[in-house]
């Protein structure tokens, strides 16, 4: 009998508590059946595999009412632009509260400091779906992404400033500490989720045992190219793969490797994954 080839997993990975729970809305609402059309706002997470399952359970994807004729939208862990929202309901959708609670805090404490008049600045990119429903809970609002910007970006009185959940914590502090030297009276909200960083660190505690890092997630999820990203750093031979299929040979050649998943990665394709390694 040949030896399994041995994996060891990253103590933290995989789908995160905001995928988790939103996951288990739109399954819930599946097995609920009320007899109306389901949608999600957007693809629900950035994992091709997940969201071609939904697709085979009938979930079907828009982001503007007129996209169908009613029926149930399931809000995604991002969150929503608040007046897209409105758009929904007023619409007749009946809209179910998807948004991770992290992200929900975030615009919880914009609109609450927005309606006192102050300015926001938000840390972030401008194209992300949680960016957006932020800056949709703010009047008076700039999004800006590096040290550069932070440099020239109005910094006046009575400014907030607050990260997408998922930014590096030592970006965003060089960030903050670029805008404090400017205007020392900013309020600065620590935003930034565990999640991420976990991953990061105990993926770094796991090189150190492995002799090859596998980094399982969607192409199109930014925290899992991060996972990959730190990895390649160290020199380690390492993959980012979505599926089963995109297993390199060269893997053979190691005895011992490792595996870590970005925080839209479910548990199927991760057991999936390591068995594969084990037995190539
Ligand atoms: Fe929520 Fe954090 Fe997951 Fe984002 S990464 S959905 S903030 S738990």
């Amino acid at each position: 009998m040949t030896k399994k080839r041995k994996v060891i997993r990253s103590e933290v990975m995989g789908f995160c508590m905001g995928v988790k729970s939103v996951i288990q809305i739109v399954e819930n609402e599946i097995e609920g059946e009320d007899g109306r059309p389901l949608y999600t706002y957007g693809p629900l997470i950035h994992n091709r595999l997940v969201i071609d399952r939904l697709h085979k359970s009938g979930v079907g994807e828009i982001e503007a009412p007129e996209e169908a004729e009613g029926g149930t939208i399931v809000i995604r862990a991002h969150g929503i632009h608040p007046g897209k929202r409105r758009e929904f309901e007023d619409a007749g959708y009946r809209v179910v509260e998807g948004t991770c609670p992290r992200v929900l805090k975030s615009q919880n404490t914009v609109s609450e400091y927005s309606r006192k008049g102050w300015n926001v600045i938000i840390v972030g990119d401008k194209n992300h779906g949680e960016v957006r429903a932020i800056e949709g809970c703010a009047e008076r609002f700039t999004t800006i992404l590096t040290e550069k910007e932070a440099e020239s970006v109005p910094v006046p009185d009575k400014t907030l400033v607050i990260a997408q959940t998922t930014l590096s914590m030592e970006e965003y502090d060089r960030i903050c500490q670029i805008l404090s030297s400017r205007n020392p009276e900013i309020k600065i909200v620590k935003s930034i989720c565990p999640a991420t960083r976990q991953r990061q660190s105990t993926l770094k505690e796991l090189i150190e045992k492995v002799q090859a890092v596998v980094v399982v997630g969607g192409k199109n999820s930014a925290n899992t190219r991060r996972l990959y990203l730190t990895a390649e750093k160290t020199g380690i031979p390492c993959w980012h793969v979505e599926d089963v299929d995109e297993l390199p040979r060269d893997l053979k050649k190691y005895e011992v490797v490792g595996i870590t998943a970005g925080a839209s990665t479910p548990d199927w394709v991760i057991d999936n994954i390591e068995k594969a390694i084990e037995e190539l």
